[in-house]
């Protein structure tokens, strides 16, 4: 029923795709007081008592507004710094910045951003670099040395997981023969040579960690989140997981720009206890304390593990064979041994968790340990989520299922390192099973998948390609049995990912009672060649029944 004070919208579209099976394909959407009243016939709806007929997405698609349960505030930080990774990609204002193809490359996109600081002793913050695309040469500190060796220089690899400095940056840090730290890598003469992996290390070099890791919730940053995310359509959105809800000034931070009504986008917070603030008892309490502090804008209480690195940084834990080459393997985040312990904190408070799992022997390690908890106590209706869950083999999915766990896949990889997969990380056997969203679906587990932005573009609609299609950057089509069709992979995007945020009431389809979170795009993902989905363009969305033009 619609109140004689609330009027309502009737949006009528070239097509409307609702991904509610009650009614998939209605012709409008009826609109008040931010959600959804009705879908169904445009002469129905507008019959509605002080209905009125809106048709300005007459030659548009409405979906639900897309889900990303696995992305980063950090991905709209990051657009205060200069870009240097493979592939172009579009900043939050839309500018376009074309891939660094080459070492060349990134080193005259790195000098051409020193210029424009006039101080020569700031230091020089960039991110996206892909090491895995230049093979045979690796990027060290010398190189870095030919942009500057009086700035201070820190580029952020695009997996997030290490960092390159320079010479002036160890100097500056005083990183040197006598650090000993897992993560610092030395050449022969016991140097070392300017990598810094995972965020221990990357710590080291804190001129430029702090001045990175400073000014990634600034209300800058807060500002570019939410407009990537608009102009990729997407409504609700994660920060998974952040290390900063312990301080109370975060919090508010984030309420402040969330919460705000220019602020385009709904977004779930997870508690990352990477820097544990005490026992667990008190990242617990932390945690509920946080959670009854949410809002229809800003969700916390929920909270995000890291077990182990990426794939395409050699920190993943695999189990054997591990890597091609005769490369060590990865590293541990979380002790492996604490595992358990700190799941069941969490789990017996009743508190959703996620877990970061990029290798399959750290798949292994949590699902042992959610096997213990879950004997111990039984809880209907967890959700508990497998992360990336990239290299998990089918006897690992039999085990999800009968733990009724959920994964979200990093379906991305398979377009933005696929071919590294298969020459350099694992070989085309094991990259022709990663992400393995047929295998998942096939046995009936939850599924959603993700850009991991920054990692790679916020854009559902990229992740959807990358599902439907599995072709890699060359064309190669990897592991043809793994695609999944439009319809599983739009329905992962979108409910699926809200059902594993436990948002599913509310968001991630178009159902009476629903908010009104539309993704409005210029053309129709399930009418065209897959081929295309990537390239569907975005109008904007429609976040609670107020429309977000894209820029
Ligand atoms: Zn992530």
């Amino acid at each position: 029923m619609t109140s004689s004070s609330s009027p309502t919208t009737v949006y009528r579209a070239k097509a409307i795709h609702t991904m509610d099976a009650a009614n998939p394909r209605p012709a409008a959407v009826a609109v008040a007081d931010g959600r959804i009243t009705a879908v169904g016939d445009v002469a129905e709806l507008a019959s509605l008592g002080g209905a009125t007929v809106d048709d300005r997405f007459a030659d548009h698609v409405i979906t639900p507004g897309f889900v990303e349960a696995h992305c980063h505030t950090f991905g709209g930080g990051l657009w205060q710094f200069t870009y240097c990774g493979y592939f172009d990609r579009w900043g939050p204002d839309g500018r376009h910045w074309p891939g660094c193809r080459t070492l060349d490359a990134v080193l005259d996109r790195l000098r051409e951003a020193a210029a424009e600081l006039a101080d020569p002793t700031e230091p020089l913050i960039a991110w996206g670099l892909d090491p895995i695309y230049f093979a045979g040469e690796r990027l060290v500190a010398v190189h870095l040395d030919q942009v500057s060796t009086e700035r201070p220089i820190f580029v952020l690899h695009a997996s997030i997981h290490l960092a390159t400095v320079n010479t002036a940056m160890m100097q500056a840090d005083n990183i040197g023969p006598d650090t000993l730290m897992d993560g610092v890598p030395k050449d022969g003469s016991g140097n070392p040579i300017g990598e810094l992996q995972e965020p221990a290390a990357m710590g080291l070099a804190i001129t430029g960690a702090s001045r990175l890791f400073g000014s990634i919730l600034s209300e800058q940053a807060l500002a570019n989140f939410g407009l990537l995310a608009r102009n990729a359509g997407v409504t609700t959105m994660t920060d998974l997981g952040s290390t900063s809800l312990v301080r109370d000034d975060v919090v508010t931070k984030l309420e402040t720009a969330i919460n705000a009504e220019s602020f385009p986008a709904r977004v779930s917070v997870f508690h990352n206890p990477g820097g544990v603030i005490g026992s667990l008892a008190d990242e617990v309490a932390l945690v509920l304390e946080r959670r009854s502090r949410s809002t229809d804008k800003l969700r916390l209480g929920n909270v995000k593990f890291v077990l182990d690195g990426s794939i395409q940084g050699f920190t993943a834990r695999l189990n054997p064979p591990g890597y091609l080459g005769d490369r060590p393997n990865g590293l541990w985040l979380v002790p492996p041994e604490q595992v358990a312990e700190r799941l069941q904190a969490f789990h017996d408070a009743g508190l959703l968790v996620h877990v970061h799992c990029n290798g399959d022997q750290a798949v292994d390690v949590f699902l042992d340990a959610a096997e213990t908890v879950l004997a111990a106590n039984p809880r209907a209706d967890h959700r508990h989520t497998v992360q990336h869950c990239q290299l998990t083999t089918r006897a690992q999915y039999e085990r999800i299922k009968a733990l009724e766990l959920c994964v979200n896949l990093f379906a991305n990889h398979t377009y933005y390192w696929g071919d590294q997969h298969m020459s350099t990380t694992v070989g085309p056997e094991r990259a022709a099973t990663m992400n393995a969203a047929a295998t998942a679906l096939e046995l009936g587990i939850p599924l959603s998948i993700h850009s991991d932005s920054p990692v790679t573009p916020l854009s559902p609609l990229r992740v959807v390609s990358s599902a439907v299609n599995r072709a890699t950057a060359t064309g190669h089509v990897l592991g043809p049995d793994e695609r999944i069709n439009v319809t599983e992979a739009m329905t992962a995007a979108t409910i699926g990912a809200a059902y594993q945020l436990k948002m599913d009431d509310e968001v991630g389809s178009l159902a009476v009672g629903k908010r009104a979170d539309f993704a409005v795009l210029d053309d129709d993902p399930f009418g065209g060649e897959p081929e295309a989905l990537a390239d569907i363009g975005v109008w904007g969305t429609v976040l609670g029944g107020v429309a977000q033009p894209a820029q």
